[in-house]
């Protein structure tokens, strides 16, 4: 079964089969090398960017700052929920994201 993603409000809202699941103004603490120099960059989301699915997982590209040392860029792929039997679940956005890379890395 496929659910439809999409960013909507000029990337504002992640909405997941027409309901509105991730929005901007959230903060994520996540491990993304490439996005700034802090070990976990702090980031205040600013913008959604592109929604992906890895297997169950949804992911996102979002621009965000860094509240630590400042940056603001474009973050790789960080896990934002999970469908599962066609339905959206959260996950804990207050914890840890590990982006697409650094898991396939491990
Ligand atoms: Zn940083």
């Amino acid at each position: 079964m496929t659910v439809p993603l999409r960013i909507q409000d000029d990337g504002a809202w992640l909405s997941v089969d027409d309901q509105r699941r991730v929005g901007v103004g959230e903060l994520w603490r996540f491990y993304d090398p490439g996005f700034c120099d802090c070990d976990l960059a702090d980031g205040v989301v600013e913008n959604l960017v592109e929604p992906g699915v890895d297997g169950r997982t949804v992911e996102i590209r979002a621009v965000c700052q860094c509240i630590v040392c400042g940056t603001k860029a474009t973050t790789d792929w960080l896990p934002v929920g999970r469908i599962v039997d066609g339905e959206w679940r959260d996950i804990d956005r207050e914890g840890l994201l590990l982006s697409n890379a650094s898991r396939k890395r491990e």
